[in-house]
């Protein structure tokens, strides 16, 4: 398959009750600055080119972000945060996204998320987390000869990546390296697979950004060295 049939696959799933719930809840009682929009309110496929070099993981989507939009990242303040970042450093069309039809291109990345769909309280449960992995699995797989880099966003991104590359062919450390913003780990060749860098950086979530522990400059100067590795 390709990964464009794996995205017509995967907006479909029901897997995990609970975030079918949630995903449709919120669209059914918008915010009121979005009062009239239609919600998505599925699964949101990763976004970006299917021959990707380089590779960001999130967490989940926002209730009216990504499960608003449709696109990750789409139209909440994270999403704001590192389109701007991504468009510094030349690996996006433009600095703003805002919906999945605004003409926004990115240039050899592609932003996807260990879990598909907007949990409450941005909290999957460890079984929504294990439910959903396969397709993140499935997605880094069909990426897999052109990826040779990625970037985890914040801890559970970093914990839910890990394994996933393991799964999908990589030779991971042991024991695994802990996360950190600037962290890097080389995982070598084999057989199947290139070698891969993997780079941690804090979520450019409200939290870290309303208080300076991310700022533009941090996430622009890791995004550098994040494309550079990837060779783009
Ligand atoms: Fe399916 Fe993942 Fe959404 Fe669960 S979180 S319903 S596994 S797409």
């Amino acid at each position: 398959g390709s990964l464009a049939e794996l995205d017509t696959e995967l907006v479909r799933c029901r897997a995990c009750p609970r975030l079918v719930a949630w995903r449709e809840e919120t669209a059914a009682q918008p915010r009121a600055a979005f009062r009239g929009q239609e919600y998505w309110a599925r699964p949101v496929p990763g976004f970006g080119p299917a021959d990707a070099a380089l590779a960001i993981v999130g967490l989940a989507p926002a209730a009216h972000g990504g499960n608003r939009t449709g696109r990750m990242f789409t139209g909440d303040a994270s999403g704001d945060f590192l389109f701007a970042a991504l468009h510094a450093v030349g690996l996006a069309s433009r600095p703003t996204a805002t919906d999945r039809d605004d003409g926004l291109e990115l240039y050899g990345v592609r932003v996807t998320a260990p879990v598909h769909c907007a949990p409450p309280e941005n909290r999957p449960t460890p079984a929504e987390r294990r439910t959903c992995r396969p397709w993140l699995s499935a997605e880094l797989q069909l990426l897999g000869p052109s990826l040779r880099a990625v970037v985890a966003l914040g801890a559970v991104g970093w914990q839910a990546l890990l394994p996933v590359l393991g799964e999908t062919g990589w030779p991971l450390p042991r024991p695994r390296p802990a996360f950190g913003h600037g962290v890097r780990l080389t995982l070598p060749a084999t057989g199947q697979r290139r070698e891969l860098q993997v780079l941690g950086s804090y979520h450019p979530s409200q939290r870290n950004t309303f208080t300076g522990r991310l700022t533009s400059d941090m996430l622009i100067e890791l995004l550098a060295e994040a494309a550079e590795a990837a060779g783009l």
